[in-house]
């Protein structure tokens, strides 16, 4: 009776002791725990809600349109990506933090997001299986993780769709550096061919999610799907964790 009750104890212990992620507030409900925040730090998130592109997933700022301004200019070679939030504020943060200050936990907050929108695109009765996007050896060696590859593995424990590392990285060091100083066409240049797949004769007509932290240009999106359509999959999505705003529409405001 007593063990039985410490038992009890223990779990109410530990489940009050669930913390967000974020700002340390205790989580009680349902949703927090299973994110990983609090209610407050959810509130704070700008969500990607419907209209969205058709292709790249970013939300529209004009009406009227399937696609936006980039997607309209340049076919993508994927069938459509979908990110969770805006690449904005605390997603931004978090998207930061997990990164570069290497706070794997934040895997959870990000995957589950991501697998949020999966379902709503009906992804996980679609697609074979989840591919991350390769990081280079020594980005590997630097960071000591793939985001991509723990941000798959949430996501992959979520909606039941396998992991499966198919895709390497060519070329070392090319194609590295911080997105907000490259143009996308320099971003498009230095990451041609950068990725493949090392096993064709495993991704062969199959339909695959490519799994990436943030889709900006779009260029290690297309570059991932190129590789893997080259490989003979079937067809590809992306599945991303933020998107960055449409910046070419609101610069061309008005004129479609
Ligand atoms: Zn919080
Ligand atoms: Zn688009």
């Amino acid at each position: 009776m007593l063990s039985r009750w410490l038992a009890a104890m223990r779990w109410l212990l530990e489940w009050s002791e669930e913390a967000c992620l974020h700002c340390g507030r205790t989580l009680v409900r349902a949703r927090e725990r299973r994110v990983g925040l609090c209610v407050g730090c959810l509130g704070r998130i700008a969500w990607v809600r419907p209209p969205t592109c058709a292709r790249c997933g970013k939300p529209l700022r004009l009406t009227g349109v399937t696609c936006c301004a980039d997607c309209r200019a340049r076919p993508v070679p994927f069938v459509s990506s979908h990110g969770a939030a805006v690449y904005d504020g605390l997603w931004r943060e978090l998207v930061w933090r997990f990164k570069f200050d290497r706070r794997r936990e934040l895997a959870r907050p990000l995957g589950v997001a991501m697998a949020e929108v999966a379902w709503r695109a009906g992804l996980p009765s679609r697609v074979h299986a989840l591919v991350p996007v390769p990081v280079s050896a020594e980005r590997l060696a630097r960071r000591g993780f793939n985001q991509a590859r723990d941000l798959a593995m949430v996501i992959a424990g979520e909606t039941g769709v396998p992991l499966l590392e198919a895709l390497v990285r060519t070329r070392r060091g090319r194609g590295a550096g911080p997105q907000s100083l490259r143009t996308a066409r320099q971003r498009r240049r230095a990451l041609r061919g950068a990725f493949v797949a090392w096993q064709p004769e495993v991704v062969r007509g199959l339909t695959l999610a490519v799994v990436d932290d943030v889709y900006t240009t779009g260029a290690t999106m297309d570059e991932a799907t190129r590789a893997l359509l080259r490989a003979g999959a079937k067809e590809v999505f992306g599945l991303v964790a933020a998107v960055g705003v449409t910046d070419v529409d609101l610069a061309s405001g008005g004129t479609e």
